[in-house]
């Protein structure tokens, strides 16, 4: 594989196209901090969608427009080649009204969602530059462009309808998401949840004694703490959001939390959703019992119905469990022939690969599926990814784009100078 990556950087052709992708820094920092600038909270990608499907048009490429907004281009090949879907994510995990301003700090730029994924995103059209300014005609058929829903809930909504629209003829996946010369090859997969606690509600003093959402939920994120999990295969939980109640003096009608539970194994993950599940359920249990006990002895808890008031026995607090999210585990070797051809690309420029057996990336749809998928890194740095003081560094930017143009071009092949690297699925 190495041979084939050396071979290509020799050729012409692929030195036309470093030159194009050199010469385009500045227009790709450009690109890039504008669409930095188009606010895309995942499941709300249509402006950005719009921007970047502008952006793709303005310079000639024909877009493609599906229907949750995934963007994308399709340049065809000479025939006999494999399919490859190549993207990058459209949106960030920044609410829609999370002011966006770019800070320049030296070379580096800062504002949120900089880095993941927008820094990849503009990437794509530079490489799209790249392939038409060159000439290069690759055997097989390149799917580039930008998808929606990889972030938070948006559940990898994006991906999991190009795959539903592509059932088949997809021979390979790669993400641009990841750390520089990093290879994601395996899903990491997680259920999401949105846990509601609800009762009737009341007053904090007058209403004393009827159980409350809010000790209910307190009760469960304690018991979820608790829980232990095999740091092999890594196994995770996490309460990332909790909301609700309205006012000091009151008994909260409802609250909710969002829980978060991953494994890289599909039946690790199953096993401590099952546990928190039961968390869950006994915190409930464990709220209102606490009240039924001490509910009619005066000296604890004065509160009793009035007339036309629930009687105690439905006074009660219950949980409503949501599943929000459903992202599928999957693994595949590292020796497959796409893992090994990304990670001659990086070894042929003198890097060194970083596996990652497992993540939770757009690559978890397709591997999921049977179809070989990565997530790899793009050009430049990204740092401080999910929080308002992400930074991005464009040191090696515009190498990191070129050793994905000699990625694109070896596993799709060369017209007259190499075969494909990306085995046909079938
Ligand atoms: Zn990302």
């Amino acid at each position: 594989m190495k041979k084939t990556y050396e071979m290509l950087d020799k050729s012409d052709v692929l030195q036309r196209a470093r030159k194009i992708i050199f010469a385009d820094r500045d227009n790709t920092i450009a690109q890039h901090k504008a669409l930095t600038l188009v606010p895309a909270f995942s499941r709300h990608e249509e402006k950005r969608a719009d921007f970047y499907q502008q952006l793709m048009e303005a310079e000639g490429f024909e877009s493609v427009r599906d229907s949750v907004n995934n963007v994308y281009t399709v340049i065809r090949g000479t025939g006999n080649g494999p399919t490859l879907y190549f993207t990058a994510h459209l949106d960030t995990v920044f609410p829609m009204d999370t002011p966006l301003e770019i800070r320049m700090n030296g070379e580096r730029y800062a504002c949120p969602g900089v880095g993941d994924d927008t820094a990849a995103l503009s990437q794509t059209l530079t490489l799209m530059r790249a392939v038409r300014d060159s000439g290069i005609r690759f055997r097989g058929d390149l799917i580039i462009g930008g998808n929606v829903g990889e972030e938070g809930l948006g559940d990898l909504y994006g991906v999991k309808q190009f795959f539903k629209d592509h059932p088949e003829g997809i021979d390979g996946f790669v993400s641009v998401d990841g750390f520089p010369h990093s290879i994601i090859y395996g899903g990491t997969g997680s259920y999401r949840y949105e846990v509601c606690f609800s009762g009737p509600g009341g007053h904090s003093m007058a209403d004393f004694g009827m159980p409350n959402p809010i000790h209910a939920m307190g009760r469960a994120i304690a018991k979820i703490s608790d829980v232990k999990v095999p740091a092999k295969p890594w196994t995770t939980f996490s309460c990332g959001v909790v909301e609700g109640g309205t006012s000091v003096n009151s008994i909260a009608h409802d609250c909710k939390f969002l829980l978060d539970i991953r494994s890289d194994s599909k039946e690790c993950l199953d096993r401590a959703n099952e546990e928190i599940m039961a968390c869950i359920r006994t915190a409930v249990e464990e709220e209102n019992a606490r009240w039924a006990a001490e509910r009619d002895r005066d000296d604890v808890s004065p509160y009793k119905p009035g007339p036309g008031e629930l009687p105690h026995a439905d006074r009660v607090v219950s949980c409503r469990v949501v599943q929000v999210g459903n992202r599928p585990a999957g693994s595949q070797p590292r020796d497959l022939p796409l893992v090994r051809a990304c990670a001659a690309d990086y070894e042929y420029f003198g890097y060194e690969t970083g596996y990652i057996a497992a993540s939770s990336t757009d690559a978890n749809v397709p591997i999921s599926l049977g179809v070989p998928g990565i997530t790899i890194g793009g050009g430049g740095t990204g740092s401080g990814a999910h929080s308002l003081a992400e930074e991005f560094d464009p040191a090696g930017l515009e190498q990191g784009v070129y050793e994905m143009f000699m990625l694109i071009a070896a596993l799709l092949g060369v017209d007259g100078l190499s075969e494909p690297l990306l085995p046909p699925l079938k």
